[in-house]
């Protein structure tokens, strides 16, 4: 059997756990940080499948691998933890202004209607009678998705470690992978984890999967044989080929605010409540509040300058006030918090990156998922499951 290592728990880690659990694999996890922090912490969770414009080939594969997974996915969770998972069935509801191509989007219905899912053109009267909450005399139609979802993104990051670890998946917090080096000698690649004992007990370990999101890129850098003072060494890959002294993906972070708002009561009909989006602003109903008080606006997509990126309160603004614009009973909303985390986009290439680090069989990257790493999970772990599995 196996022994598979992934560094890095956020949404992609524990997916790829949990799924190489179900094939008896033997796993273990370590992350720096508790689970279900960084990029995974502050996303919505939106999982925007058919609505996307994606039509073929991976791109659009991937997403529909994964809605499909989720519908089985969030019950068999939720079988093992024996709690819920905030999970929305009510669909995504997209909507169109003045400027909006309306053929466009009919072709897309067709294409998916074709595939065999659903996609609904909602004239401006329709939407207003099956959300009167929606007012702006710029929204001429709206396309409603009730195939997409929504997901709490930490409840099920939080529920997929549980799981995996009742299949005896072992996950180490607070333990830092530091890099690689090539070790000239024995021409053997060297792990290095800044923790003594736990180094030990991981040894022989058959495969390495990098899924630490903004943290990948140091992770695949080769460094120089002078880092050997910074033992402990945990486990050794031989390269197949000439491993690059360079990584394989860089991953750049792109900065992402949101807010938590409060109103007095749920904003619209409170038996339907999907995500509303509209110019890229999502509104998303927290299913955890019970009335239906609480939604999650956001989120901004902020580039660094210099390397750097730091939030910038304007563009939080300028999202809540586009928010406000299609709907606003958000202005008497309560600001209950603001948040950022930082997305992990690949530079140079579409995300996400799966597959082996160049020179190495049995390292593989499962990273850069930039906007749609929840929604990409379970794809991606199957994915890295059909490696595995393959090399086995
Ligand atoms: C505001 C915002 C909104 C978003 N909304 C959505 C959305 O609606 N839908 C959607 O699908 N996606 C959304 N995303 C994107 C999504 O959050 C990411 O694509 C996804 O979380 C990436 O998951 P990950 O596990 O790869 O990375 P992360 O969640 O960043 O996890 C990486 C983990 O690796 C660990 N790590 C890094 N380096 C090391 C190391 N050297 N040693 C040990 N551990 C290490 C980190 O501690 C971290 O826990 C949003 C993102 C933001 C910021």
């Amino acid at each position: 059997m196996s022994h598979v290592l992934i560094i890095g728990c956020g949404v992609i880690g524990a997916a790829i756990a949990y799924e190489l659990s179900l094939s008896g694999l033997e796993v273990t996890v370590l992350d720096r940080q508790p689970p279900a922090q960084a990029a995974t912490g502050a996303a919505l969770g939106v999982l925007m499948g058919a609505i996307s414009h994606k039509i073929k080939g991976n791109a659009w594969q991937m997403r529909a691998a994964s809605i499909k997974r989720y519908e089985t996915l969030i019950p068999e969770l939720e079988a093992v933890i024996m709690r819920r998972i905030p999970f929305n069935r009510q669909g995504i509801l997209m909507l169109c202004f003045q400027e909006e191509d309306l053929a466009g989007w009919e072709k897309l219905a067709a294409v998916r209607s074709a595939q065999e899912w659903q996609l609904e053109i909602w004239n401006a009267a329709q939407l207003q009678s099956r959300c009167p909450q929606l007012n702006s005399e710029k929204i001429t139609a709206a396309i409603y998705s009730p195939q997409d979802r929504q997901v709490d993104p930490v409840a099920l990051t939080l529920a997929l470690v549980e799981a995996a670890k009742h299949k005896g998946v072992q996950f180490h917090f607070g333990v830092t992978a530091t890099g690689y080096y090539l070790d000239n000698a024995d021409q053997r690649m060297y792990l290095q984890i800044e923790n003594a004992q736990l180094s030990e007990k991981i040894k022989d370990v058959d495969w390495l999967v990098i899924a630490a999101g903004t943290g990948s890129t140091p992770l695949q850098w080769r460094q120089e044989s002078t880092s050997r003072d910074r033992t402990p060494i945990a486990l050794t890959f031989a390269p197949t080929q000439q491993a690059q002294s360079t990584p394989a993906v860089e991953i750049k972070p792109v900065l992402g605010q949101a807010i938590h708002m409060r109103v007095n009561q749920p904003l619209g009909d409170p038996n339907f409540q999907p995500v509303i989006t509209g110019d890229d602003v999502h509104i998303v109903p927290c299913l955890s509040s019970q009335p239906m008080t609480d939604y999650w606006v956001g989120a901004t997509v902020e580039f660094s300058a210099n390397g750097q990126v730091v939030a910038d309160a304007t563009q939080l603004e300028k999202v809540k006030q586009q928010a406000i614009a299609f709907c606003p009973a958000l202005a008497q909303a309560k600001i209950i918090r603001t948040w950022s985390g930082l997305r992990p986009r690949p530079e140079g290439q579409p995300a996400p990156i799966i597959r082996h680090v160049p020179g190495f069989d049995n390292i593989l990257l499962a990273t850069g998922h930039y906007r749609n790493g929840v929604l990409l999970a379970p794809a991606t772990a199957e994915k890295i499951r059909e490696i595995v599995m393959r090399g086995e």
